[in-house]
């Protein structure tokens, strides 16, 4: 949204993605019968020995009066590039940069794009005639990393920028053009980017697979209560964060239960519940956090400061990924 990548560039599309053994269906999933492993979907029915669910989450837009009226939202791809057409045109005035409910995806996100704002609004010259305000749910900007918290709100001060914590923003008055937190606190704003509200996809909610709106797993082996099937990623209900890296760290779990149910062989590796959090803190630096969810009683976080080699590492990081899972 911040016009640094092409659309092109941030696409994965799923083309190229051609495994030895793995049928790729580009279809769309309707229903799912978990205690029969049955995987209906728009032109086929599919029975499994083995389901993993893995469909991520759907943006509730409508769980936020005002929200697609008279505000933007900058976690889908459309939002973000609404916004990009938005940005530049933007010089003088209110922004509030606001969460609508938590669980939500990468929590470090909403930090970044406040202190890129800043950035972008720095560089037009225009930062002096605007405000920036970032409203969530959360207590600090990265709880399991008190350090990481420390740093970012650090940044926020040195830039200006207004943090207010432990809030959600429950709807958006186009008309009176104001913010209404969930404490009824009202925020004036003439640009409003927000995190949409999250929740499991429709068709895991009917299909009897969730409670509460998600699915709850086993942190370690990501089955859920129905034999032979498994949830990973934002979907599942984990101790981890929904982040694309504890997909990652989900997956890697359920391949190697799945390997050693081929092999006949105890060789499981549980889920570490491990991941590393690259953090954009603007003037082309970036921060590190290596977060561990299962190693004690509480979550840890070893972090880096931020710096440009560490740039280099993200981008790796990401081409890696790309590389292998897209073939790209
Ligand atoms: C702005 C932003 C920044 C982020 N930054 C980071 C980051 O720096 N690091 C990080 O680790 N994570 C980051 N994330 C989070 C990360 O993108 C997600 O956590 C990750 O993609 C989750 O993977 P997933 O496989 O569970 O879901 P997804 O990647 O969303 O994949 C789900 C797939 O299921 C498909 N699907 C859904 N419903 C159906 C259906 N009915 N039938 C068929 N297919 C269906 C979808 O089309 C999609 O392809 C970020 C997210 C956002 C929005």
């Amino acid at each position: 949204m911040f016009g640094k990548e092409t659309p092109e560039a941030v696409r994965l599309p799923y083309r190229k993605f051609t495994k030895p053994g793995v049928r790729v269906l580009r279809q769309t999933v309707t229903k799912i019968d978990p205690a029969t492993r049955k995987v209906t979907t728009d032109t086929g029915v599919f029975e499994a020995d083995i389901l993993v669910v893995a469909l991520g989450v759907d943006y509730d837009l409508d769980a936020t009066p005002g929200l697609r009226e008279s505000g933007n939202e900058f976690y889908s791809f459309a939002g973000a590039e609404k916004l990009r057409g938005i940005l530049p045109t933007f010089s003088k005035g209110r922004v509030v940069i606001g969460v609508a409910g938590a669980p939500f995806k990468c929590p470090p996100a909403p930090s970044e794009a406040a202190l890129m704002l800043h950035d972008m609004l720095s560089t037009r010259g225009v930062r002096e005639n605007c405000e920036i305000t970032f409203v969530m749910p959360l207590p600090s900007p990265v709880p399991p990393s008190p350090e990481t918290s420390r740093a970012l709100l650090a940044a926020f001060a040195e830039r200006k920028i207004t943090f207010m914590p432990g809030h959600k923003v429950v709807s958006l008055d186009g008309k009176r053009k104001v913010v209404i937190l969930d404490d009824g606190q009202e925020l004036p704003y003439d640009l409003y980017m927000g995190v949409p509200k999250h929740r499991a996809a429709k068709v895991v909610e009917e299909c009897g697979l969730s409670e509460d709106g998600w699915i709850p797993v086993d942190d370690f082996t990501l089955a859920t209560r129905f034999p032979g099937v498994y949830a990973i990623g934002d979907c599942a209900d984990s101790n981890m964060p929904r982040a694309g890296v504890f997909a990652e760290a989900g997956a890697k779990a359920v391949a190697s239960a799945l390997i050693a149910q081929i092999r006949g062989t105890s060789d499981t590796k549980p889920c570490t519940g491990t991941g590393i959090c690259y953090i954009e803190f603007g003037k082309d630096q970036v921060g590190r956090v290596e977060v561990n969810f299962y190693a004690g009683p509480k979550p840890t976080g070893v972090y880096s400061a931020p710096s440009v080699e560490l740039r280099a590492e993200k981008k790796l990081f990401g081409s890696s990924r790309r590389k292998r899972w897209f073939g790209l």
